[in-house]
């Protein structure tokens, strides 16, 4: 029967619906930006203060994929604006107010030149990502050099560190860097995608651990480069033989030495020592003995059902699944035997940092406790709780307009000049 019913139990209108999901958005985005805002500030002060060194994370950008449970990419972001909170006050305040996403901030912090601050302020308020990043991109570049200027010499400079790490400058006129560049980053593609079948192996289609670290980069794109020109080259050699890391171990005062070089510290030897993957020469009194391989060579059975049983690199919140070393819980040095229930797959980071004494693996390898430098366990959950606190106060954020796609009259940011020497 129709009847005059209040406003309350009318069926809402579509438009009337979408109009209030668009008002409970506005609500919500703008609580997350301020949240992210304040995630930005904590990981700025935890950078500047280098405090995430001592939690067992292998960059800060794995330890806020870690702990917030957001993809390597996202955890990116955030830290590329944490880097740059100082350069663009105003986008973070932004962001805090509620205003401005992560993702419009990280835009201007990943490209934006020096000094641009209040251009993208402004301009971010009614700007998409899409649109920021043209924005940023109409900067102008550097100018070319003149076509007669010679080609600057060709050079790679190598500068040893303290710590036996070393710096490699390598200058390549412009057409051989771009081949370089193509190279590096078909290798970093092929690893990226490796990576992408690696955490979706359940075939549900699902991101299983999008927050593992350990997403390659450019250095990793570099080292397959590397590797694979090696592999190449190794197989054109008659013995197909690679070369390789050779340790000079003495049996009686337990010391080693790299062949030809340097003495090594207890804890270098160690974690040399752990992986079967260098030859190690036995001595006494100076004098060869053998190759010890025996007590320690993981055969590829082995190798196989460790690969099974752990997937990945065993520190809670790593998740990483290349060049795994077999590390032994307890050290074959001291009686540790090379059996599934002793050995442990672990990254190289955390193999060396556990050898260096950065986090503890103590077993058996089925009840594994992992803790960092303070004797902290790890685990390898986000932070995330239920919240005990209200949502920050801030206005609702509507999104950008996105109207200002007129790119005819946008003035991109121009450096200010820079004043002459004379
Ligand atoms: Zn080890
Ligand atoms: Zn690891």
């Amino acid at each position: 029967m129709p009847t005059a019913a209040t406003s309350l139990d009318a069926p809402a209108s579509p438009c009337e619906r979408i109009d209030a999901f668009f008002d409970e958005i506005g609500e919500l985005i703008g609580q997350r930006n301020a949240i992210d805002g304040r995630l930005v500030e904590i990981v700025a002060e935890i950078d500047r203060e280098g405090l995430w060194g001592a939690t067992g994370a292998r960059s800060l950008p794995a330890l806020v994929a870690w702990k917030t449970g957001v993809s390597p990419r996202n955890a990116e972001v955030m830290v590329a604006v944490a880097h740059r909170v100082e350069e663009f006050p105003r986008c973070v305040e932004a962001m805090c107010e509620g205003r401005l996403s992560l993702d419009q901030v990280g835009v201007v912090a990943e490209h934006a030149a020096e000094g641009s601050d209040e251009h993208y302020a402004q301009f971010a308020e009614s700007a998409t990502v899409t649109q920021l990043r043209k924005a940023v991109s109409l900067e102008p570049r550097p100018e070319p050099e003149p076509e007669s200027k010679p080609e600057p010499e060709r050079s790679i400079k190598k500068t040893t560190h303290e710590d036996g790490s070393a710096t490699y400058a390598i200058r390549l006129p412009k057409l051989e860097a771009a081949k370089f560049d193509a190279a590096m980053a078909s290798h970093q593609d092929a690893l990226v995608a490796a990576w992408k079948r690696d955490h979706d192996t359940d075939g549900s289609g699902e991101a299983v651990s999008e927050q593992a670290p350990q997403f390659p980069n450019q250095v990793d794109g570099f080292m397959s480069l590397v590797e694979a020109g090696w592999d190449t080259d190794v197989a054109l050699r008659p013995h197909g033989q690679h070369t390789t890391v050779v340790v000079h171990l003495d049996a009686e005062k337990h010391t080693a030495a790299l062949h030809l070089g340097p003495a090594l510290t207890a804890d270098e030897r160690r974690y040399l020592l752990c992986d079967a993957t260098c030859e190690v020469w036995l001595e006494r009194h100076g004098q060869p003995i053998g190759a010890g391989r025996s007590t320690r060579a993981i055969s590829r059975r082995l190798r196989r059902a460790l690969e099974h049983r752990d997937r990945c690199c065993v520190v809670p919140g790593c998740g990483g699944t290349r060049g795994l070393h077999a590390h032994h819980v307890i050290h074959w040095e001291d009686g540790g035997v090379t059996e599934l229930g002793n050995l442990v797959l672990v990254c190289p980071y955390h193999h060396r940092l556990h050898h260096r004494g950065g986090i503890t693996i103590t077993g058996p390898a089925d009840r594994l406790v992992v803790t960092d430098a303070a004797g902290r366990q790890l685990d390898g959950g986000s932070l995330a709780r239920p919240p005990t606190t209200p949502a920050p106060q801030v206005p609702p954020c509507p999104g950008p307009t996105g109207e200002r796609a007129q790119w005819w009259w946008y003035q991109p940011y121009e450096p200010p000049p820079v004043p002459s020497a004379n």
